[in-house]
Parts: C-alpha cells; structure tokens; sequence
C-alpha cells in the first residue's frame, strides 16, 4: 500500500509556487481542470461553504504521497477534501498509485 500514514523522516521540500505555475497548464492539458479523485469541478469563490471550511479548493497532491517528491508525473489536481479522504480510502490510494506506475511506465 502507500505511505501516506507514514511520516518520513527526510526533510520536505513544498512544491514551490514556481513549479506550481510550470505544472498548472500541463495538468489541465493532461486530467482537465477537475479533482483527480471525485472528477468534480473546483470551487474557489467561497472560504465557507454552509459554515464549514470550503474542501473544494484546488489544491495539488502527491500520488505517492512523498511530500518531497515533486516530478510531475507525481503530482495531480485534488481537493483539499478528497487529499484529505485520501488518507483513509483505499480506492484512492489504489487510484493514485496507478496513475503514478502509468505515468512512470510511460516515461
Ligand atoms: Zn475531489
């Protein structure tokens, strides 16, 4: 299974702001600009959604869940919400792991 439980003990280095600009266009051409997990749309208007903190903003993901591990074939579009399921659903772990060993195949 994934590490995503596992606290790594390397030091993280974030996806920067200037990756992220570099990568935003690439992901969209590739998944289209939806959660890769639930397929829906992002929504970034609101801070709140019905009281609760809004888990529909874009936020990005590392497949294999390696903070540090920022190749592109490593990171998709996510909501925080679904980023956050992600710890506890197997679908989603299988999910990202498969679309990580596709991408690395097809290197
Ligand atoms: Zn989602």
């Amino acid at each position: 299974m994934t590490t995503c439980n596992v606290k790594t003990t390397r030091p993280t280095t974030r996806l920067t702001t200037k990756q992220r600009r570099e990568y935003r266009p690439l992901l969209i051409k590739y998944y289209g600009h939806v959660c890769f997990y639930c397929k829906d749309e992002f929504i970034d208007e609101k801070h709140t959604i019905d009281g609760y903190k809004n888990g529909y903003l874009e936020n990005y993901d590392h497949l294999n869940c390696i903070e540090s591990d920022n190749r592109i074939e490593n990171i998709v579009f996510a909501h925080v919400k679904c980023n956050q399921q992600k710890k506890d659903y197997s679908d989603y772990q299988i999910k990202a792991k498969e679309q990580l060993e596709e991408k690395e195949d097809a290197r």
